[in-house]
């Protein structure tokens, strides 16, 4: 039972220690029980908790809402507050929807995604995350929307340097479009980098220039789910920021409020927004949505990524991380594969490297590794996934605060015996 948590450690009520190697879920990106943090939301606190934003704006959302849009890409200028990513993400598939409408295109409503991926666990967020049976519970209740292939190409045997390469899985793109009617496409949503689903997967070169290419030439809103990427976890505040890419819609969540409160947004193009307001507005009522409170902790949570350059940090550190794991690859076979950007880092652990077979899933291996490195102190993330076809892969994410003397890899050499 967790007791207290302070910078990268967390303590349960037996006064054991841990390093919180995920930061939750991809969460607490700036540590835990940060002062500065915890400051604004007592002195938020004292003025008021909550005020419906119907009523009345605050400072503290005009605040984030500018600083936010600061650090958008150019052109998306407008902020939608919300309380979680399931929540930003259904509300850039409504807003790309209420575009369409302006548009005059009820035809799109197509909203085309990548298996495997993760985008929430709200009914409209499940029809678009590619995990097959998190959906199947609800059907017939269930939206069935088109899934392209996420580009995997280490389980693909290519070379995901050669943009040849992201060409390849940009075409699927393109042939899933117009398989079902260009002019029926309303959107594509994206992780930047994968997240709980492909573990830390980084695309291939070219992929994501080229599917920006593909949705421009087929009017398909792109949108950027950096619900995990977002807040700096990949050495960009933004994830796409790696390939230059600018989307049509994105959403944040999880570091975003750092853990301190529940607050996720949509950001859009400023044109979209517009054109939606002009036709009526973009009507959804999230109670909780812009509330002072978590605005305030989110204004503090930005300001102490820039002052300390957490970003920088977590860019520095996630190259020794990814150092560290690559050396332990080579003492153990076990483990297939090392990935990631920044401080968004996963192993993969393979019966055999070069087939890339899982292990067999009566080992259970991604929960027992947990289970070891729990033992021995430390907190990791573990899937067992590739769409239900694989693989146990672990995320590595501490807090963007973590410096190397504390050494989150050193316990895997526990696992020596199953090698
Ligand atoms: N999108 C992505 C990429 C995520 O990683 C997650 C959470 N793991 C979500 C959406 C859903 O966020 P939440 O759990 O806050 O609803």
């Amino acid at each position: 039972m967790l007791d207290r948590a302070e910078g990268i450690y967390m303590w349960d009520t037996d006064g054991k220690r841990y390093i919180d190697g995920s930061s939750g879920a991809m969460v607490s990106n700036i540590g835990h029980s940060n002062p500065a943090v915890l400051d604004a939301m007592r002195a938020q606190m004292k003025k008021s908790t909550f005020g419906y934003r119907l009523h009345f704006q605050t400072e503290a959302s005009e605040l984030l809402a500018a600083k936010t849009a600061a650090l958008a890409p150019e052109g998306l200028n407008k902020i939608f507050f919300v309380s979680g990513g399931s929540e930003a993400v259904e509300s850039t598939l409504k807003m790309a929807r209420r575009y369409a409408l302006t548009q005059g295109q009820s035809q799109r409503f197509k909203m085309i995604s990548r298996y495997p991926s993760y985008h929430g666990c709200t009914l409209g967020a499940l029809a678009i995350t590619g995990y097959a049976p998190m959906a199947a519970p609800f059907d017939p209740m269930m939206m069935r929307m088109p899934k392209v292939a996420a580009p995997r190409a280490y389980l693909d045997g290519l070379d995901a340097d050669d943009p040849a390469t992201g060409l390849h899985y940009a075409n699927m793109l393109e042939a899933k479009i117009l398989e079902e009617g260009a002019d029926t496409v309303l959107a594509f949503i994206v992780e930047p980098v994968g997240g709980a689903s492909t573990g830390a997967l980084v695309p291939p070169a070219g992929y994501m220039q080229r599917i920006r290419e593909i949705c421009t030439h087929y009017g398909v809103l792109l949108i950027h789910d950096e619900v995990m990427t977002g807040g700096g976890r990949t050495g960009h505040f933004f994830g796409a920021e790696h390939w230059g890419v600018v989307p049509d819609l994105v959403s944040i969540s999880k570091g975003f409020g750092g853990g301190y409160v529940p607050l996720g947004a949509m950001i859009a193009r400023d044109d979209i927004v517009e054109a939606v307001m002009s036709a009526g507005g973009f009507i959804q009522s999230f109670t909780y949505a812009g509330n002072p409170l978590a605005c305030a902790a989110g204004c503090a949570v930005l300001d102490e990524i820039e002052k300390h350059d957490l970003t920088g940090n977590g860019a520095r550190m996630g190259d020794v991380l990814a150092q560290r794991l690559h050396g332990l690859m080579q003492r153990y076979p076990l483990i297939g594969d090392v990935r990631g950007k920044g401080l968004l880092t996963a192993f993969e652990l393979m019966a055999d490297r070069d087939t890339k077979a899982p292990l067999p899933a009566a080992l259970n291996a991604h929960s027992r590794l947990v289970d070891i490195a729990y033992d021995n102190g430390l907190i990791i993330y573990s899937r067992r996934t590739r769409g239900g076809t694989s693989g146990d892969h672990f995320l590595v994410c501490p807090p963007m605060i973590w410096c190397s003397r504390t050494r989150p890899a050193t316990w895997l050499i526990s696992c020596r015996s199953w090698a």
